[in-house]
């Protein structure tokens, strides 16, 4: 049976209290394998073990720091091929995704950020001729890092790459949905020749290992990336230690398609931003905004767009939809649309678990992708993260109308519109309540800008400079010019 193992001190270990969660595949509902439930104790054997590292590894060259984590980059992509199946099997989502998208881009994370450990960040201000400021940019210390399941090895290297480039030494944990690529992280990185105790990795459930995390005194900041209700308790615990916060969670994202679009590549992005890895990218656009003129067109497109997308088993090379990620996140997905029926919605197409599906995958947590019209932007089901294959259409008059429906929710994270006219991209780009607004495009990522929501979908930005910014601490040392 596969075991996933805790990385401690540049060992995989068990969990010192002797408990096991299921690893339980999203695409046949079956076991296939057991999971370390770590507790309190084993995360703090992982944070005696990174205070022991931090010394040594926050006194490194950043160039020095650099090639390490280059290694790291060259071991995962030496073992691409093996990382993507591992993340289709853990979480349900197609192959094609995984080899694609996220094992390249959890590559990209860490040799972005080797590079960024090269800059010298020291910033000097002369105070005329009396004295000579000094900014440094310290390590912070041992940090914790927190991730979710739907993009599991990404978004935890879109984490560890900047906490270790900056200096600091990690404790991590992943979802317990979705352990499988951080574990095998943690036996690369041990490969690779990573000093013991610097990037340590603990797997169990986020009230037992996550909560230790949180509340661990001697943790100094907290990087987090989940849903908006667990950011808020997360908040919660961690203000008492005054801990620095990194809080990326739930979005609501309105795609806003205007008359004058290019209808042609508004559509084909559209069908990817309403239903890539199911719906279960925290940027997907869940609320489609079109101008009336352009609505049956864009309804007629999407539709056939979403009853021609392949399901099936993610491991097949040709599949288009995977499983969700649980069979409780398949319920609640069900539930909503059963509540947006309820509310009036018309639901066009999908809004149930495939009737069809192959042999292995009987027992899955599938889920067609849908389309709902007819609903009021106040309606729940345009106001809650619904995080899986679900949209809505909603049709407006006026471009002030469809800033106002694109402002409405508590979520802030990212937004999509879509035409000619540069300077409406321009003035409706500046009134969104958005961390990023795509014009004619989406999820193009440069990962030199910040990335992060406003509202409800966070606190603080990653990024870039943004993240080498919440990795360090600024020192200023204020020196008088000696009298002469
Ligand atoms: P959760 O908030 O349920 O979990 C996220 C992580 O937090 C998991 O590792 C989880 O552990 C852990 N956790 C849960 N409870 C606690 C706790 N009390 N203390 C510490 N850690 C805890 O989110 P999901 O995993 O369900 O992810 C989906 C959500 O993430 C969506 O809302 C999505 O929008 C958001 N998201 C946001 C992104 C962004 O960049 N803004 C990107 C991707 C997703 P475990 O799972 O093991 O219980």
């Amino acid at each position: 049976m596969n075991q996933v193992l805790n990385t401690i001190n540049g060992q995989q270990v068990e969990p010192t209290n002797g408990q096991w969660l299921q690893n339980i595949e999203p695409a046949t509902g079956s076991e296939y394998g057991r999971i370390a439930g770590s507790g309190a104790d084993d995360v703090n054997l992982a944070v005696e073990a990174a205070e022991g590292a931090f010394s040594a590894w926050s006194s490194m060259s950043g160039s020095d720091r650099g090639d390490c984590i280059h290694r790291l980059a060259d071991a995962v992509e030496a073992n691409l091929d093996d990382l993507a199946r591992l993340e289709t099997i853990d979480n349900g989502k197609p192959i094609s995704l995984s080899r694609s998208l996220d094992i390249p881009r959890a590559v990209t994370n860490l040799r972005f950020f080797a590079e960024a450990s090269l800059a010298d960040r020291t910033e000097e201000y002369e105070t005329g001729d009396v004295a000579l400021n000094t900014v440094l940019r310290q390590p912070v210390g041992v940090v914790g890092l927190i991730s979710p399941w739907n993009l599991p090895l990404y978004l935890l290297t879109w984490k560890i790459a900047p906490a270790l480039a900056a200096g600091n030494t990690v404790v991590a944990k992943p979802s317990e949905l979705t352990p499988v690529t951080a574990a095998r992280l943690g036996e690369l990185s041990i490969e690779a020749g990573f000093p013991a105790g610097v990037l340590n990795i603990v797997h169990g459930t986020g009230p037992s290992a996550g909560e230790a995390i949180v509340s661990h005194p001697r943790i100094k900041a907290i990087s987090f990336t989940g849903g908006t209700s667990t950011g808020a308790h997360i908040a919660e615990t961690a203000a008492p230690h005054f801990k620095k916060l990194s809080l990326e969670l739930g979005g609501k994202n309105p795609n806003i398609l205007f008359e004058d679009a290019d209808l042609e590549s508004a559509m084909a992005t559209s069908l990817r931003s309403s239903f890539a890895n199911q719906g279960q990218i925290c940027l997907c656009g869940s609320r489609i905004l079109v101008h009336r003129s352009i609505q049956e067109r864009v309804i007629e497109s999407l539709v056939e767009g979403a009853r021609n997308l392949k399901i099936g088993d993610p491991l097949d090379e040709s599949t288009q939809q995977g499983a969700l990620i649980s069979s409780s996140h398949r319920d609640k997905v069900a539930s909503c649309v059963d509540s947006a029926r309820e509310e009036g919605g018309e639901v066009l197409c999908g809004g149930r678990c495939p009737p069809s599906l192959p042999d292995r995958c009987e027992n899955g947590y599938f889920y067609e992708p849908t389309v709902i019209t007819g609903l009021d932007m106040e309606a729940k089901t345009n106001m809650e993260e619904i995080f899986g294959p679900v949209v809505t259409i909603s049709p407006f008059d006026e471009e002030e109308e469809a800033i106002d429906m694109a402002n409405a929710t508590r979520y802030g994270l990212s937004a999509s519109l879509w035409t000619r006219d540069e300077a409406r991209a321009r003035r409706v780009s500046e009134r969104i309540e958005a961390g990023t607004v795509w014009v004619n495009c989406w999820l193009l990522r440069d990962l030199r800008v910040p990335f992060g929501g406003v509202k409800h979908s966070g606190v603080g930005r990653e990024g870039g400079e943004e993240a080498m910014r919440f990795f360090t601490e600024p020192k200023t040392i204020c020196q008088a010019r000696s009298a002469t």
